[in-house]
């Protein structure tokens, strides 16, 4: 059989490292994205530009495509929907639906007895000014934030008063837990019971937006496992193909929340390129595209920092040791809290 040409509809950092483990397993990419200067057209095969509600444009790339896949999940659900009348899209536009609504996600979580922090659905500041239970807080916008974006720390309800909320959004409220830990797992489904999972990466947070990961987490074999475990869960419930990440949070008396799901490669396991045998990337690449699973086994432990806004420049002159790799998003501007690039370094 042929290999299929794997449409990617996003093209920053994660559309390139797509593109680039596509590249090496010999699958053409054409990359579909609204941002002119995207990134992954340093990396894919073909590179096309347009809305996401671009009709006519989106015709072309599902034309020149045989399966569709997509690098951040606030893409309008009719898009993909769309698409998949004629072409497969993975992971299913379903499940983006309720994974792109921070709202409809915990309430998925609630129903499968997996635990979240407190939450509580937000439509005015009516709605905020009632509340006293779940303060100290955090509101979020339901849709449409990504590394802090659109969040607001309430502690004390003095906080409520300095917020503007726009009308035309849903928020959700949710308890600010005290961390004592973040950990994610990342894991490709192939099939039902058929995935290849890496350990939990134990990860820090400044302002909000990832700066470091490693591995191993330091973490008792209990969360290990239930970490694992509920991955898994949340994997086969929502009958998933491809690669997903399930944030976690632990908090001061250990114990363990589900933060966020996301439905694609993340972060957290950009050092899979260096410490295993198939990255996050390639186990996507390939599940996506209907190729075998290979098993997956991690040769180092690792540390990847992020370079977020300047941190880059000195990387760019830094001598890069025989352990260490320098990933640079080539993006056109250098902005604040902009992920540039990260820097990974295995453990032998
Ligand atoms: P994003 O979609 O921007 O990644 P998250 O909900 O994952 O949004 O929030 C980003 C980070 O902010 C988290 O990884 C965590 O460090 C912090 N954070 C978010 N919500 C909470 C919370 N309820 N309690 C404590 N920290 C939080
Ligand atoms: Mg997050």
């Amino acid at each position: 059989m042929k290999n299929p040409i794997l449409g990617i509809i996003g093209g920053g950092q994660l559309g390139s490292m797509l593109s680039d483990a596509a590249k090496k397993i010999n699958i053409k990419t054409v990359v579909y994205s609204d941002v002119e200067d995207s990134p992954a057209q340093n990396f894919c095969d073909e590179f096309i530009l347009g809305k996401y509600d671009d009709e006519k444009k989106i015709e072309e790339f599902k034309i020149k495509t045989d399966v569709i896949t997509y690098e951040f999940e606030n893409i309008p659900f009719e898009t993909l929907k769309k698409i998949e009348s004629s072409k497969k899209v993975y992971p299913k536009p379903e499940i983006n639906k309720i994974v792109q609504n921070r709202l409809l996600e915990k309430n998925f979580l609630k129903d499968n007895n997996i635990l979240t922090t407190d939450y509580i659905h937000i439509k005015s500041k009516d709605d905020l000014e009632k509340i006293n239970e779940i303060i100290p807080s955090i509101l979020k916008t339901c849709t449409l934030g990504y590394d802090g974006k659109g969040q607001y720390k309430i502690e004390k309800k003095e906080d409520i008063d300095k917020l503007n909320l726009d009308p035309s959004k849903d928020y959700i409220l949710e308890k600010f837990i005290n961390l004592e830990k973040e950990i994610s797992v990342i894991l490709t489904r192939y099939s039902k019971n058929k995935y290849e999972i890496y350990e939990p990466f134990e990860n820090k947070h400044e302002e909000q937006i990832l700066k470091f990961s490693k591995i191993p987490a330091k973490i008792n074999t209990e969360i290990y496992n239930k970490s694992k475990d509920w991955s898994i869960n949340i994997a086969e419930t929502l009958d998933y193909i491809g690669t997903i990440c399930i944030e976690f949070f632990i908090d001061n008396e250990n114990k363990l929340y589900v933060n966020e799901i996301a439905p694609r490669v993340h972060n957290s396991g950009h050092m899979t390129i260096n410490t295993h045998n198939i990255s996050q990337f390639e186990n996507h690449v390939r599940a996506v595209c209907g190729l075998n699973n290979i098993e997956t086994k991690k040769y180092f432990n690792g540390e990847m920092i992020n370079l977020i806004g300047n941190d880059i420049t000195k990387y760019r002159n830094k001598k890069i040791e025989k352990n260490e790799f320098f990933f640079d998003y080539l993006k056109k501007e250098i902005k604040a809290k902009r992920k540039m690039g990260h820097f990974t370094k295995v453990i032998k």
